[in-house]
């Protein structure tokens, strides 16, 4: 454990789902938060340093980091340096920030971006955060909800509030449904030196006279995922679910899900609630972060929650939830970060498509395994944290791996 996994307790879902322009939850909405909170703390400042390592370093630029901190100190002189040599031995999305007062240090913080728009400062536990929830593991919010006779949205009202958390996720529902859309109509090339063509409106278009059900599905769930996907890359409004590289699956399966069977918004919002406490326990006993774990933590852990939002519009009870989310995340454990060039564009947009029709995937399958699975969600999740541990830091978000590198050695693509 490094501090960041299993030592904590869930927050509210406020925390997990937020609104915020892409493309990166932990390397533009995180360091832009803290950025602005170290900045109001010295507004007296007449200088701002920051250093940036570890992913933060490697994959900054692509993912517009110093950009975003130099947007966030504006009016102030501003110095940003890239350390890729520092080790980082806490959180690999680390930075310092300094604030200058007629050359004198004012002050120092170190940062962890810890992902889905979160940081922490070193030497403080929290970043004033409360713990809200009493569960840890998602097999005891499964024990806590039979024996008090709860489903999993009931769980959520208990502890955030009935009329104060279905307020805050419909706006959530209103952001991702938007996100949807402003993708779909959009047309035109990503920014970025990739030159990528948006390509949502084109799948959404590609019907067929004899489309069959197995491909409008794809071509649905595709669409939606890219649509949000590359609002994300092209720095639109999006919502962290549970991070913005990962931002297009949710939204895709719920949307698809609602078209589909005709459910009312009141019951995808319950949805949305479901969906939350499977990230929350992802990223309060392991991490939602691409830089710490991998892609998995971030595309498998949006499935899961996905998985698990299908499973309960379904109707499926709670072992079929947890079944479902751990059907989802199992089949991608190992799944490596490796951006071409650091943006969030290749591999990641075609990734949330396709991880988008492996949630409901999974979810039909589990619906048929009537027997009690052998793995739980929480299983996976631990096997999750440990892979992730595991993989070389070539493939946690750094782009010296994998994609990134393949693609940057070709000298065909190479500039
Ligand atoms: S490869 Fe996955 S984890 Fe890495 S930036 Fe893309 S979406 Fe995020």
């Amino acid at each position: 454990m490094n501090g960041y996994g299993g030592e904590n307790n869930m927050q509210s879902l406020k925390e997990l789902y937020k609104i915020g322009n892409g493309p990166s939850s932990s390397h533009t909405m995180g360091p832009k938060k803290a950025t602005e909170v170290f900045r109001d703390k010295h507004r007296d400042a007449d200088k701002f340093k920051v250093i940036l390592y570890g992913s933060l370093a490697k994959t900054g630029k692509g993912h517009l980091t110093d950009f975003i901190i130099k947007k966030a100190l504006e009016g102030y002189q501003t110095e940003i340096k890239f350390d890729t040599k520092f080790k980082c031995t806490v959180h690999p999305n680390t930075f310092d920030i300094i604030a200058y007062k007629n050359d004198k240090v004012l002050d120092m913080w170190r940062v962890y971006s810890i992902g889905g728009g979160s940081f922490r400062i070193e030497g403080e536990k929290e970043t004033l955060i409360k713990e809200i929830y009493k569960q840890k593991s998602f097999l005891e919010i499964r024990e806590y909800c039979k024996k008090n006779n709860l489903d999993l949205y009931d769980y959520v009202c208990k502890f955030e509030g009935k009329k104060e958390i279905s307020e805050f996720l419909s706006q959530i529902w209103e952001v991702m449904q938007q996100s949807i859309l402003n993708g779909l109509n959009a047309k035109g090339v990503i920014p970025g030196k990739l030159k990528l063509k948006r390509k949502a409106r084109e799948v959404f278009e590609n019907k067929t006279e004899h489309d069959i059900e197995d491909k409008t599905k794809i071509r649905l769930l595709s669409s939606y995922a890219y649509a949000v996907g590359e609002e994300n890359a092209c720095g639109g409004v999006i919502v962290t679910a549970p991070t913005c590289g990962a931002c297009g699956v949710l939204p895709a399966v719920l949307y698809y899900m609602k078209q589909k069977y005709n459910i009312p918004d009141e019951k995808i919002i319950k949805a949305l609630a479901v969906a939350g406490v499977i990230g929350n326990v992802v990223k309060s006993n392991a991490s939602i972060s691409g830089a710490e774990c991998g892609c998995q933590a971030e595309i498998g852990t949006a499935c899961s929650m996905a998985a698990g939002a299908v499973a309960y519009l379904l109707n499926l009870d709670m072992e079929r939830i947890d079944n479902s989310a751990e059907v989802a995340m199992e089949h991608h454990l190992g799944l490596t970060c490796d951006p071409v060039y650091g943006y969030v564009q290749i591999p990641c947009i075609e990734r949330n498509a396709v991880a988008a029709v492996r949630a409901v995937d999974s979810a039909i399958l589990s619906s048929m395994l009537k027997e009690d699975s052998l793995v739980t969600f929480d299983m996976v999740v631990d096997t999750m944290y440990e892979t992730g541990k595991d993989l070389s830091t070539h493939y946690r978000e750094t782009s010296e791996g994998g994609l990134a590198k393949k693609y940057c050695n070709n000298k065909f693509f190479c500039d």
